[in-house]
């Protein structure tokens, strides 16, 4: 073992970053603790300006070479880091849940499979981009999609492999390079993933990851010059300052953000149904962009709504994530408890009452929250209106459906949103008039990665998935022919 290796959960890992196929140390670290017991799991490399300047100049030369590698080869390639991700699938399984807490089971069973599974939809769906002709006056209009240039791809830490091969898997399927900056509170797996595309023989420079804290690493990679496309997923106040800095260099960026999504329960609902997705959206303990945190129910139901939503909540058990048992484990940090706890206590203050929950859970030490529905809250409250990124969800009543599309769409945000009813025609007609990028009938965060996927107002801008993912990560071209000056006179 040497110091630039941590052992997690049995599995080493190269705390340093990786950079045109090298591991490279920095002159300083930052602490990355486990919110399971809050116990050290490594020293990172802690990047800055020059790690940020030597990734961007490494992923710009590896860029003419990649770009112009053949399609079925970067398809092959990455259906090998598919086949990496799902051999090391147990080790990247326990390393995420010991760095960010969620469930072992989930990340075994749902996660890192998926995360096979960005690779190779990417690289399937690279193979069928087919141009696309127009005719115009006998003058061939032809689209094609050309690779942008070095990606900055930053990402957040509640599902953090997940979601950074949803932007890396296309990044790099479109014939881009990337510098990956993964968050500071969970940055393991991002290594492990070079280690894997290395082995994958993904060539030097083509993925590249910078660890750091966004203020230096990822402020340093989304100001460089030499950078084509920037995507963010995060918060909103990040994403400002992202912003800012794609528009001096005039660079397209893509930002997935925050919600406050509502789950509408109609009258007409099954109930048990509509109480099974209320519950389930403290799945990965409340630490899900898309939540629905509102639970907007019919006030002639609302009261028997309650009895089997506290009923159902009742069975969660709390714990350990590493335990096939457990249903909510902790939050990330004690800095993220501590919000928590602030948005709770601040609408305990104003007239709130907590239905359950409320608190942390004492028992299994300050980093659990207690999975929490808070009643009597106001509309233009805090809690309604603002992201807690916690097991907190709160419940108001409606009376006509005008009302609950009103409150559904009464936030700043606009990701998602969930809808439990029995009638077909209520739900064409609600969801047309519900702004979020996504919305769910009867059922929860099933998706097609052939759709789209982003959300409206605070909550983003672009999409991801499928077309959509390519658009953004390609310069699009279109090339117009004459029918005209050729010699063959064909
Ligand atoms: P965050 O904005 O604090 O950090 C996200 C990333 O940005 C981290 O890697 C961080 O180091 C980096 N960063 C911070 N400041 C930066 C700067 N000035 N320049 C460049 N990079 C910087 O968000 P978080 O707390 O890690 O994640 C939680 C947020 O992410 C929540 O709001 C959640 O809703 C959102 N989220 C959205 C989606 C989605 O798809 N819409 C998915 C997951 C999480």
């Amino acid at each position: 073992m040497t110091q630039h290796i941590a052992t997690v959960g049995g599995v080493a890992v190269d705390t340093r970053h990786w950079i045109g196929g090298e591991r490279v140390a920095s002159p300083t670290t930052f602490t990355d603790e486990s919110p399971i017991d809050g116990r050290v799991l490594a020293e990172i490399a802690r990047g800055g300006q020059a790690e940020a300047q030597a990734a961007a100049d490494k992923a710009a030369a590896a860029f003419p070479v990649w770009a112009a590698t053949p399609r079925a080869e970067r398809a092959r390639l990455l259906r090998a880091v598919a086949d990496g991700v799902e051999k090391r699938l147990d080790d990247l399984a326990i390393v995420e849940t010991s760095d960010n807490g969620a469930l072992l089971r989930s990340h075994r069973r749902g996660v890192m499979p998926r995360v096979a599974h960005n690779f190779r939809f990417f690289a399937d769906w690279l193979l069928e981009l087919a141009h696309e002709d127009f005719d115009t006056r006998g003058h061939t209009n032809r689209v094609s999609w050309n690779p942008a240039g070095p990606c900055v791809l930053i990402t957040p830490w509640n599902a953090p492999l997940m979601l950074a091969t949803w932007k890396i898997a296309p990044a790099l399927a479109a014939g881009n390079t990337v510098v990956l900056k993964p968050a500071e509170w969970s940055p393991l797996t991002a290594s492990l993933l070079a280690d894997i595309t290395a082995e994958a023989g993904v060539p030097a420079g083509v993925f590249n990851v910078v660890q750091g804290y966004g203020a230096e690493a990822g402020s340093a990679l989304v100001s460089h010059p030499g950078v084509r496309r920037i995507s963010f997923t995060g918060s909103v106040p990040t994403a400002k300052h992202i912003a800012g800095a794609a528009a001096a260099n005039l660079v397209p960026a893509s930002f997935e953000l925050g919600g406050k999504s509502p789950l509408l329960v109609f009258a007409d609902a099954d109930l048990d149904l509509a109480v099974d997705l209320a519950v389930e959206q403290y799945d990965n303990a409340g630490q899900v962009c898309l939540a629905a945190t509102r639970l907007l129910v019919e006030s002639s139901i609302s009261e028997e709504f309650v009895r089997r939503f506290t009923a159902k909540a009742a069975t969660l058990r709390q714990g350990d994530p590493r335990d096939e048992a457990t249903d909510i484990g902790p939050n990330i940090h004690a800095r993220q408890v501590d919000k928590i706890d602030g948005f709770v206590r601040r609408a305990l203050a104003t007239g709130a009452r907590a239905v359950i929950g409320g608190g942390p859970n004492t028992d299994l030490g300050g980093l659990y929250y207690r999975p929490t529905l808070l009643s009597g809250v106001a509309q233009d409250s805090e809690i309604v209106q603002e992201e807690v990124f916690g097991p907190v969800l709160t419940l108001q009543t409606f009376d006509t459906e005008e009302e609950a599309v009103r409150l559904a769409n009464d936030t700043p945000f606009g990701l998602a949103a969930t809808l439990a009813t029995g009638d077909r025609a209520r739900a064409e007609r609600v969801t047309s008039r519900l702004v979020a990028g996504t919305v769910w009938v009867n059922c929860f965060f099933v998706r097609d990665l052939r759709a789209p996927f982003g959300g409206s107002r605070q909550s983003g801008v672009g999409r991801e998935g499928g077309t959509w993912s390519f658009d953004f990560y390609c310069d699009l071209k279109n090339t117009v022919t004459a029918p005209k000056g050729w010699q063959d006179h064909g």
